[in-house]
């Protein structure tokens, strides 16, 4: 097995560990409301408990690694949070069953590594937060990234229906994971059996005549759903392109979505200035895209740039699709004037 294949398979035990203890809590939403007596803590409950289970597995079987990850144990260690610190504690006990307190605090704080070094493993315990309060669309996002660049990848999309004739605002009862190596490839497998052999996928360009259709976020704020409408139009009227109305899903499942070809494009367009991107919001999502045939810029076409640490600085937006529409896409922002202030 190769050094990535080891570390895949690493990954790949790590996420669906994870995705499992999300499962759980989001099984038990109400019941976990009603101990934190706060609407939005199942998630927090959840994200504590993801990033533990990660941390640990790596660990294990890891020894030595970095890992630059979204949560820090602070909120936990707040005697006002104690319900929340059980809460997680008890998720996390369902995969690490001799699990205590300290132990994972500490691993939580494992997240805390330096995200300029030469390599690291970056985790979105839950990306799409709402989605998951929603009982919609969220993905626990693991990836490695060596030398600033994303290198192998692995996501777990728990509510993602592998069938993609079923809605995808519907959560499936059993989900999905796609893994990527870079260089050779992207792979689907099931989100609860690590022993399911994985099944390779690619997807094929958009072809000139067909429908094309984008998926964005559910959440406004997170991109500006005004100027894909622009975009769309721009297409249309400037291109002859037919175009749809776009997906709207919440977390990293977008990028699963273009690389299996259910979605022609993801187009995140900035809603202010300046906003920063996260490194765990697209390191593992663009590897699995990109892998898949898709290409993935920002919305200037700039490569998404992993070396200045915890955020992507150097890049605004995100355009993943595969080749002759992602030129259309960035042909049409920078006609619209899309980022330019
Ligand atoms: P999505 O599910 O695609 O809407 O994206 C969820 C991610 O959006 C979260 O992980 C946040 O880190 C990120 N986010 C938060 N605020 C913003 C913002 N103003 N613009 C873009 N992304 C944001
Ligand atoms: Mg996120």
């Amino acid at each position: 097995m190769s050094d990535y294949a080891a570390m895949l398979a690493t990954a790949r035990a790590a996420v669906t560990s994870a995705s499992a203890v999300c499962r759980q809590v989001q099984a038990a939403l109400e019941e976990v409301r009603s101990i934190t007596k706060d609407d939005k803590s199942p998630v927090t409950v959840a994200d504590f408990a993801s990033q533990a289970i990660v941390a640990h597995v790596l660990r294990e079987r890891l020894g030595e690694f970095t890992l630059v990850a979204e949560e820090a144990s602070a909120f936990l260690r707040e005697d006002e949070h104690r319900p929340h610190l059980d809460a997680a504690l008890a998720a996390v006990r369902e995969v690490w069953p001799d699990a205590d307190e300290d132990a994972m605090l500490e691993a939580i704080d494992l997240g805390a590594g330096d995200a300029h070094g030469r390599g690291f493993w970056t985790l979105d315990p839950i990306d799409g937060t709402k989605g998951f309060l929603r009982n919609q669309q969220y993905a626990v996002a693991l990836a490695y990234v060596e030398s600033g660049v994303p290198t192998v990848g692995v996501m777990g999309c728990p509510n993602l229906p592998r069938d993609m004739s079923e809605p995808l605002d519907v959560p499936d009862p059993d989900g999905c994971l796609y893994m990527a190596i870079r260089g050779e490839g992207v792979w689907e497998a099931s989100a609860t059996d690590e022993t399911e052999a994985p099944i390779h996928i690619t997807r094929l360009d958009h072809e000139e005549g067909q429908e094309i259709c984008v998926c964005a976020s559910v959440e406004k704020a997170h991109t500006d759903l005004g100027a894909v409408g622009q975009v769309l139009e721009y297409l249309r009227d400037n291109h002859g392109e037919q175009v749809g109305e776009p997906v709207r899903l919440d977390s990293q499942c977008k990028y699963a979505v273009v690389a299996r070809g259910q979605a022609d494009a993801y187009l995140r367009l900035p809603t202010r200035p300046g906003y920063v991107e996260r490194i765990w919001d697209h390191a593992a999502g663009s590897l699995i895209a990109s892998q898949s045939g898709a290409a993935v810029t920002d919305i200037f076409g700039h490569d998404l740039d992993f070396t200045h640490g915890r955020g992507l600085e150097k890049n605004k937006g995100v355009i993943c699709a595969p080749p002759r529409l992602h030129g259309l896409l960035l042909g049409a922002i920078k006609a619209l004037g899309i980022g330019a202030s």
